[in-house]
């Protein structure tokens, strides 16, 4: 219900722009101003149809004009104005009704106890000075209300309106609070997924980064371990990528880690596990893969990367190669980061002879030259 009244947009009244927190007060703020003018017209309607006093509703009216400006502040982002404005408002229309219009039996003077959850809900956090005087304003007020029993309302309800009226205060309460909650926990819900996201996410290359590997990489290796599945893992480092930086700039780096990252991506199945390990390296796990498929998908991927070409100013595409080194997980090995030093002692052999090559763990162990 929330989303679609987030689709209607008058939620969204001059929050573009905004960052989050201070984006979801701007929001409450406009739904608490529409749903008062909602409740306020009812109360119009009220007035003229049941209770035949056209001057009251037509002050409710002007009441929901005034509500209404709310919007208009926001829109022209007077964020403190439109909530100074509400509260402003919402007290001077609550004590009019309270003492002089209908008196204190119709219980109008409740919607004080509000204002206090309201201004720390609607304003920000060093908006102090608004948040005190509103809550003082509305404790003091509350307390006057109460004590003006004796003053003769204009108009003298009979019991039953007067009871209406009272339960009235109480259900618009509860509904207002019910649509501020609803409206909360869905941003709530949705800031956390970006910021889940956010975390796993690699920022230049958009795709995991090494703490989401280890996650992924963990579990996917406890499984494998358990069910007695193959495993493998490939460590690609870029060659000579200092020398990119240092000739090209860093920019073109950037663009290269880039145009690698999209490229790995788009030569892996969707079961296969991506991430950033560092500044230059790149890593995959590739589950239910035994080590002759995984140098075949590497040796896939080595030749992808050569195939990329960066555009350069006045001069012929950059392009460059990297360096791959295979593991895949044995009865020995004893978690992930064990055969992470595997790819990587077989990734250092392929530096070491000559680089653009793929070397496997098993066979740098075989010729004796592994440190582990
Ligand atoms: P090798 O072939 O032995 O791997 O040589 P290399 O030059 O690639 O290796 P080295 O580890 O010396 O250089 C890695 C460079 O990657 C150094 C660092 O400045 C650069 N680098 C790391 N992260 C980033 C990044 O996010 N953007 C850019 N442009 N460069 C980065
Ligand atoms: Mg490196
Ligand atoms: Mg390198």
């Amino acid at each position: 219900m929330i989303k679609k009244l987030v689709h209607l947009g008058f939620i969204n009244i001059g929050t573009d722009r905004l960052e989050h927190v201070e984006a979801t007060k701007v929001q409450t703020t406009n739904l608490v101003t529409v749903v008062t003018c909602v409740v306020a017209l009812l109360y119009a309607l009220y007035f003229l149809l049941s209770l035949n006093q056209t001057a009251v509703a037509a002050i409710n009216l002007a009441f929901v004009v005034c509500y209404g400006f709310g919007l208009l502040f926001s829109h022209k982002r007077y964020y403190r104005g439109a909530k100074v404005w509400f509260f402003t408002v919402l007290m001077a229309h609550v004590y009019l009704f309270s003492v002089h219009t209908f008196g204190v039996g119709a219980g109008f003077h409740f919607y004080y106890l509000i204002i206090t959850p309201g201004v720390f809900l609607l304003f920000n956090e060093n908006d102090r000075v608004e948040k005190f005087v509103f809550s003082l304003a509305g404790g003091i007020l509350f307390y006057v209300c109460s004590e003006a029993a004796d003053t003769a309302p204009i108009i003298s309800l009979d019991a039953q309106s007067e009871r209406l009226l009272f339960y009235s205060v109480i259900y618009v309460t509860m509904i207002e609070t019910y649509f501020i909650m609803a409206l909360l926990s869905h941003n709530i819900d949705l800031y956390q997924k970006e910021l889940k996201a956010i975390a796993a996410t690699d920022a230049l290359t958009g795709i995991n980064n090494r703490r989401m590997f280890m996650m992924i990489g963990e579990e996917l290796f406890e499984n494998a371990k358990r069910y007695e599945h193959p495993l493998s893992l490939l460590l690609l480092d870029i060659d000579y990528f200092k020398k990119i930086n240092d000739v090209y700039g860093h920019l073109v780096g950037d663009e290269a880690l880039k145009q690698v990252a999209a490229t790995l991506k788009a030569n892996l199945r969707a079961s296969d596990s991506l991430a950033r390990y560092g500044g230059e390296e790149f890593v995959v796990v590739l589950p239910e893969t035994d080590i002759t498929s995984a140098l075949a998908v590497a040796e896939n991927l080595r030749h992808a990367v050569s195939k990329i070409q960066i555009e350069l100013p006045e001069e012929a595409p950059l392009t460059f190669t990297v360096s791959i080194g295979a593991a895949e997980k044995t009865a020995d090995t004893p978690c992930l980061m064990g055969l992470l030093t595997c790819a990587d002692n077989a990734l250092y052999r392929a530096k070491e002879t000559g680089r653009n090559r793929v070397i496997n763990h098993g066979q740098v162990k075989e010729e004796g030259l592994a440190f582990s």
